[in-house]
């Protein structure tokens, strides 16, 4: 071998080694996008427009398990570490999930974190049920069940349309197109809900826990509940006896309760005053038979709304 066809062939070498070293990288980051990334969510609104938004193209995992009492849930060990490994940890934030705050502080930097009620109109919680005092409270200045006003469902899904399009930029034209299609079925909704809760003979909704502060404010009802806005507080005398003196005075004919969630009390109110005690879902989390079911937000809004167009005598 000659001197010039040494080096022709070095050449041809240094360009085989330097041409993979160039293209590698690249492969490898094809190869990453064609696995879908990963997005944790606690809430079951959270959990239901992140679907309606992803379609197929993320892999959405509900952090809660189903048909438990979401305000009780703290995470195990494997569904931190699930967490820790997801591209995007959704929560519902306003005090709802204590662990989710402290959680995000030990986060990696792969992980993004959004906090949802930063993003949508929360209603501050101080007017909600009397209890004891110095009561531990799980709840913080907000009420955290803005899910149930259906304006911030519409909010979320444009929240996540945004989000989705910057983790996944290829299908940010499907995103637009799914969250276009749920906001129609969301905004449908909210005026069944201004037409079938226009007249009704009575506008009080008594319920267990304080879920329903944004439903009842966004349909001009008066919302009282017998416990408050967490799931463990307890009732005081004088809140029982005050609800009671309301169902009598107004004719409240339905009490309603939830089904997750402890309701001794709003049963002993139902029996104590003769009122109906009904079933009412504020969607804090779906049951698995729900779920196998194919029911969602939209088709338990639906019944919410029957039962309470029923309760308040509605034309
Ligand atoms: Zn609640
Ligand atoms: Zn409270």
């Amino acid at each position: 071998m000659d001197t010039k066809r040494l080096i022709v062939f070095g050449g041809i070498i240094a360009a085989i080694v330097i041409g993979m070293s160039f293209f590698s990288p690249k492969l490898q980051i094809k190869q990453e996008s064609i696995a879908s990334p990963v997005v944790s969510v606690s809430t079951f609104s959270l959990y239901e427009v992140a679907r309606a938004v992803a379609g197929e193209t993320l892999e959405i995992h509900p952090i809660i398990p189903l048909g438990t009492d979401a305000h009780m849930f703290s995470p195990n060990p494997k569904q931190v570490s699930g967490i820790t490994e997801s591209a995007l940890f959704i929560y519902n934030g306003a005090g709802f999930e204590t662990w989710a705050e402290n959680l995000k502080q030990t986060l990696p930097k792969t992980t993004q974190v959004i906090d949802m009620s930063q993003k949508v109109a929360l209603i501050k919680s101080e007017g909600h049920g009397e209890h004891d005092q110095g009561e531990e409270h799980h709840h913080g200045m907000y009420d955290p069940h803005y899910w149930l006003d259906i304006d911030n469902m519409i909010k979320m899904t444009q929240i996540l349309e945004s989000e989705f399009s910057k983790l996944s930029p290829a299908n940010a034209e499907l995103y637009h197109g799914n969250a276009a299609a749920y906001i129609g079925k969301l905004q449908k909704l909210k005026s069944e809900y201004t037409a079938g809760l226009a007249e009704c003979k009575n506008r009080t909704l008594i319920t267990n826990h304080d879920a329903f502060g944004y439903l009842a404010k966004a349909n001009h009802l008066e919302n009282v509940s017998v416990i408050g806005l967490s799931s463990d507080e307890q009732p005081s005398a004088k809140n029982i006896a005050d609800i009671i003196n309301l169902v009598k005075e107004h004719g409240v004919k339905t009490i309603f309760f939830e089904e997750f969630i402890n309701d001794n009390v709003s049963q002993t109110i139902a029996r104590e005053t003769g009122a109906k005690a009904q079933s009412l879902q504020p969607l804090e989390n779906i049951s698995e038979d729900e779920l196998k079911s194919h029911q969602t937000y939209l088709t338990i809004m639906d019944e919410n709304l029957k039962k309470l167009r029923e309760a308040m005598e509605c034309r």
